[in-house]
This record gives C-alpha cells, structure tokens and sequence, in this order.
C-alpha cells in the first residue's frame, strides 16, 4: 500500500508540475492538501511520510477524532460545510476552514476568536455554479460579505474556495475557476485585506485545469488514496 501512495503522489506532483508550467507558474507556490476523509489514520501517516504536509477532511468530528492519533506535524485544512455549534471544536482542531459560505456562521467564527483571544484565519466559499446543491456565497453577495468582515479584527479572510460541478467533461469546469480567480482579483485589488492569498479550487478530476487557472491549494482525495 506505501508505494501506492508514493507512487501516486508522484504522478499528481508530476501533473502540477506540467500544468504550472505551461501556465508560466512556478510549482513551488502551489500546496497539495491530501484529502483524507476516506481513509484511516495509517493510510494517512504513508501519506505524511511520502512528504505531505497538508491534509483536509469535511467533517470536523472526522478531525476530532484523528487528528490527536497522527504523529506527523502537518497543516490541517476543514473543507466542508461548518454547523454553528462546531466552530469551538474546528478552531481548536484545524488550521485553516475553507468553508465561510453565510453570516451566521461569521458571527460564531467572530465569537469564539474573541473567547478563544485568538485571530482566525479562513477562506470563503463561493457557488460559481449555481447548482442547488452546493453551498457557498453567491459571486454578487461577495462584495458585502467582505465589507461586513471589516467589523471584526480577529477573522483574518485569506482567499476563496470553490467547488466545480462533477462532470465527464474537466475543461467544463475552466470557466468557473477562472471566474473565482477573478473575484479574487477583484477583492486583492481593494488592498483591504493584507493576508489575501490563497486560491483553493481543484479536485481529483480537475486540479490541472485549476493549476492552469491559479489554484494555489489543491483539494485532492480520491487520486491520492485510489
Ligand atoms: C472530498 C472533497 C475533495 C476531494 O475530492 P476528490 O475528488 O476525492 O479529490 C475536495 N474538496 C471537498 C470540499 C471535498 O469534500
């Protein structure tokens, strides 16, 4: 099992690599987040031992529960849908939430920082579909979501995450991720927020076009731990 995981981590840093360069990139400042919400804590460790060195999972009880029995030091991302009342135990567990998708949830966010004395830092999620199905802020609502995050010094907004619709088709996806991109762009022009800079949108299926788009972290599960 070790020398799967090796060997596919070495096929996925080799498609970054290609596709960074082809876009002028340089691969270097793009992050793999093994996704581990699959698997145990042993297939994680040969992921930490293979040189990852930032996992995600969706659930923060998943985290909760695994994260105290790892032995490696790693950066751990949440990447899915937060509940109100699990944001003491989130902030406690992970590092990074790319899941910031309605005001509810920045007002918890807001205060358990203020409880915990601690600044928080996050990505907000946006549905560039439309799909019914997916969760996140929509492009237009953007703009006041920010201007409301002003009003709260300890949360720290660090850049957009997205979903793409899962699809037969990859290059489908090419026009959401550059419109995240965008929106990026749109918010890091306002020089509003010094700590703007991660772009988090790319799967199993689609991270060589997100590289190509300038994802600089990249969700990846399933072609981790196929
Ligand atoms: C599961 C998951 C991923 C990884 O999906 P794969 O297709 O297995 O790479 C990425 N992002 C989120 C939010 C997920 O829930």
């Amino acid at each position: 099992m070790m020398a799967d995981v090796v060997q596919n981590l070495a096929e996925i840093r080799g498609k970054i690599r290609e596709s960074a360069l082809r876009a002028n990139r340089n691969p270097g400042e793009i992050t793999l987040i093994a996704v581990t919400k699959y698997v145990d804590v042993a297939r994680i460790e040969e992921a930490i031992a293979a040189g990852v060195g930032h996992i995600a999972e969706n659930r923060v009880q998943e985290g909760v529960r695994k994260f105290p029995l790892l032995s490696g030091n790693v950066v751990k991302h949440l990447i899915g849908t937060l509940q109100t009342n699990k944001v003491k135990a989130a902030l406690e567990h992970f590092d990074l939430i790319h899941s910031v998708d309605r005001p509810a949830l920045v007002e918890e966010l807001a205060k358990q920082a203020d409880k915990l004395q601690k600044q928080v830092k996050f990505l907000i999620q946006l549905n560039i579909s439309g799909e019914l199905t997916k969760h996140g802020l929509s492009p237009n609502e953007l703009p006041g979501f920010m201007e409301n995050l002003k009003a709260y010094p300890r949360l720290i907004p660090c850049g957009l995450m997205t979903m793409a619709p899962l699809t037969e088709e990859p290059e489908t996806t090419r026009p959401i991720f550059r419109r995240l991109r965008e929106l990026f762009e749109e918010i890091a022009a306002t020089g509003d927020f010094p700590e703007w800079r991660y772009l988090s949108m790319g799967m199993s299926q689609d991270y060589p076009i997100a590289v190509e788009e300038g994802a600089n972290l990249l969700r990846i599960g399933s072609a981790v731990f196929k």
